[in-house]
């Protein structure tokens, strides 16, 4: 598949794609990227969920100026016996060039990954490993703000961090604001019936807001049910600006200050 839409004003920032996850989708990611910086695009943050997918993702984007990078192990990784191994080589990784966070880690009681005990020892020490590198980690939720929680009142993240994705009750929004984070959201945000999102969304100040594809996951309204891609973030912005009420202009630079700020970008 080479054919794609692309709706981007300029200035855009996509702070969490997958760009092999993309790839098995069909997309020509190396091309799909160089129309989207082309078109205004100015930054995208590739993430992994394995130490196993370091080198390639590396090996496809890591000559693309625009692209950084985020390396961990997702949730789903918590019930493996060479987790040792994998986490020593996750590691390793945060010493590669444009490596900019520790991600995607968290806790999902959504699946069935891991026991949420399990997920939740896997969390702290990539926590730990960030604060030892001096990096922000990048967290998925589902369905696990308590769990989080907990996590983090047993190691606290040192650096400002993301809750990415957000789809979680606005009632935790303080509780993770006060912890440092900064929330970012997805297209999830635009959908018609996710009104909990906007609500969630609307209590973030505008210096900790960050907004994201999750490519090739989630496109944004009008496009759901579609392969998500980075071209597509513009729907997403279009919606934010209008539900906060504010210029998309200033969205958009304070979103490239936060960006800034959280990722040294
Ligand atoms: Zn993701």
């Amino acid at each position: 598949m080479t054919d794609y839409e692309i709706h981007l004003a300029g200035g855009e920032i996509d702070t969490h794609a997958h760009a092999l996850h993309m790839q098995e989708r069909g997309l020509d990611v190396q091309t799909l990227l160089g129309d989207c910086f082309a078109s205004g695009l100015q930054a995208c943050i590739d993430i992994g969920t394995s130490e196993t997918d370091v080198t390639e993702r590396v090996a496809l984007l890591g000559n693309v100026r625009q692209v950084y990078f985020a390396h961990g192990l997702y949730p789903s990784n918590a019930d493996r016996t060479d987790l040792d191994s994998a986490l020593s080589s996750i590691e390793r990784s945060l010493s590669l060039p444009k490596t900019v966070a520790l991600g995607e880690i968290g806790i999902d009681c959504y699946r069935n990954y891991a026991t949420p005990g399990l997920q939740r020892e896997l969390l702290v020490q990539q926590v730990r490993m960030a604060n030892r590198h001096g990096l922000p980690i990048i967290v998925h939720n589902r369905d696990a703000e308590d769990e989080l929680l907990a996590a983090f009142a047993e190691c606290r993240p040192e650096r400002e961090g993301v809750m990415h994705c957000y789809s979680g009750p606005d009632s935790y929004v303080e509780r993770f604001l006060d912890l440092g984070f900064s929330f970012s959201f997805g297209g999830n945000v635009t959908f018609r019936n996710a009104q909990n999102i906007r609500n969630a969304m609307i209590k973030v100040p505008l210096d900790r807001l960050l907004l994201e594809t999750d490519a090739p996951y989630l496109a944004p309204h009008p496009r759901r049910g579609r392969t998500n891609h980075p071209g597509l973030i513009g729907l997403t912005y279009d919606l934010v600006a209008e539900t906060r009420s504010i210029p998309r202009g200033d969205l958009v630079a304070a979103i490239r200050e936060n960006v800034q700020r959280l990722f040294g970008i």
